[in-house]
């Protein structure tokens, strides 16, 4: 990985309503976003100059910010555009895009309901979130001891910077034990989903995955389901207890920057990264540069 930090780099990144130099891309230090934890972000990736899936994360990242109580002053389609002019205007084809929405400096105490909301989208090259070569031989997790929030203690559908302050220091953890990254339970100690990642399972022909109520439903979730089932692999969405993690055959991880990504122990747990998440490595692959109209 480059270690040009991410403000010193060259491009253009989008910043409320047109492109500015990358280095000019700034906000405050008296920001509501940054102290209070108003903020809201997108991960996407660019694929042969192509945003997979580019609406619905816009989608989400408005509905994301909703949550939060606050309203993106630009619409799913104008944040899509945005979005695309970055991608061509940096000219990398293959890149990883990062929409941010924060609420501004006119009021910097807890209620902050008249800021301005600042948006910006940042795009770089991202080959994987994990060792490339790691990956394919699968991945090894710790279980974290941080676990996601009841519901009803934080917008856990929304894809917000705040909730991502225990998947860092879980993965830090992790990382400290040799591991690739950390499993987490929920609150009630179910599994639930990796620091940046969801997780499936496998066993007898079937997928099997938490149910994503308390924590985000990923869109590659979402369209790993639809890949399973269009192979005729059907998925279980249910509670899963760490007691059952011995009975499974296989495991990967599934996200944005994850894509799909084997596992081949969770804590002293074994899997074989087998023929399912082999399939669906491929599958997934296949999908993200699928072309309305093309036959692949
Ligand atoms: N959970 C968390 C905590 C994540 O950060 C991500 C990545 N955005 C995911 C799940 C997967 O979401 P998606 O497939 O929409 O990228």
């Amino acid at each position: 990985m480059s270690v040009v930090p991410f403000d010193r780099r060259e491009g253009w990144i989008w910043q409320d309503g047109a492109l500015v130099p990358w280095r000019e891309a700034r906000l405050h230090v008296l920001s509501h976003g940054l102290h209070y934890g108003s903020t809201v972000f997108e991960g996407e990736r660019a694929y042969d100059g192509v945003i997979f899936k580019s609406r619905e994360h816009s989608e989400r990242f408005r509905r994301s910010a909703e949550l939060l109580d606050f309203e993106i002053p630009y619409s799913a389609e104008e944040i899509c555009a945005a979005k695309a002019l970055c991608v061509e205007r940096n000219g990398d084809p293959n890149v990883y895009v990062r929409p941010v929405a924060w609420r501004g400096s006119e009021m910097m105490a807890v209620a902050a309901p008249d800021s301005t909301i600042h948006v910006a989208i940042a795009v770089w090259p991202w080959p994987s979130m994990f060792n490339v070569v790691e990956k394919m031989r699968g991945i090894y997790l710790d279980i974290a001891e941080w676990r996601r929030p009841d519901p009803a203690s934080a917008p856990s559908a929304a894809k917000a910077a705040g909730l991502y302050m225990i998947a860092t220091m879980s993965k830090h953890a992790a990382e400290r034990k040799g591991y690739a990254d950390a499993l987490m339970l929920d609150w009630q100690g179910r599994i639930a989903e990796c620091t940046g990642a969801n997780v499936f399972f496998t066993r007898g022909g079937q997928l099997h995955t938490p149910i994503a109520d308390c924590f985000l439903d990923g869109i590659t979730r979402r369209t790993v389901i639809e890949l399973a089932r269009r192979r005729g692999i059907g998925t279980v969405e249910r509670r899963i207890m760490p007691g059952e993690l011995s009975s499974f055959d296989e495991c990967f991880l599934c996200g944005t920057g994850a894509e799909i990504t084997p596992v081949a122990g969770i804590g002293p747990h074994r899997y074989r990264p087998g023929d399912v998440s082999l399939m669906m490595v491929e599958d997934y692959a296949t999908e993200v540069r699928r072309r309305p109209g093309s036959d692949a």
